[in-house]
């Protein structure tokens, strides 16, 4: 979605979409490491706001992602509730190198062409800004085996165990040369 600056009335612009996987597409890269897709659509609210040299978006994106852990790989959902306050200037007032000095980082802030607003990369980019640098699919997520693979959240490896340095590894052993159980 595309919107120009000169449609916007001055008393500002109020847009409610659904955001869908569609929108998000174009903007994933392809060595995406989240593995970015939307379990359902987004709920996009933003209020634009004309300024006299800059207009302010405000408003949230809210949804359910579906993400790779970034230890173990599984697919899980995550919250996505956030705040979007981003201030859009036009390009030809980007700050000079004598002016970056400017307090810009803490605002949210982008340049535009100064007519036309890219709504969808506006909303892209919130959404990869409220991801952690790591996701992890729990706090306690044990990962992978770097040896043999195995997702330790759902099973333990036995790598380890079979280790020669393993005072169990000759037990093991043994035990995997029993037949099983009976009666089980
Ligand atoms: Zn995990
Ligand atoms: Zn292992």
């Amino acid at each position: 979605m595309r919107i120009r600056v000169d449609e916007i009335p001055e008393a500002g612009r109020t847009l409610r979409l659904q955001w869908d996987d569609s929108h998000l597409a174009p903007y994933v890269p392809e060595d995406d490491p989240f593995q970015l897709k939307l379990v359902g659509p987004i709920q996009v609210e933003l209020e634009l706001q004309k300024l006299p040299d800059h207009l302010r978006i405000r408003g949230a994106v809210k949804g359910r992602l579906g993400l790779s852990c970034h230890r173990c790989l599984s697919r899980f959902e995550w919250l996505l509730d956030e705040p979007v306050d981003v201030f859009l200037f036009p390009e030809e007032q980007a700050p000079g190198e004598e002016e970056t000095e400017l307090d810009v980082e803490e605002l949210d802030y982008d340049f535009f062409d100064g007519e036309v607003i890219e709504i969808d990369q506006l909303i892209a980019e919130q959404i990869f800004l409220a991801l952690p640098f790591k996701v992890l699919c729990g706090e306690d997520c044990r990962g992978l085996c770097p040896r043999c693979g195995v997702n330790l959240n759902e099973e333990p490896c036995r790598c380890a165990a079979g280790d020669a340095k393993s005072p169990f590894a000759a037990l093991l052993k043994i035990k995997e040369r029993l037949p099983e159980a009976a009666g089980e």
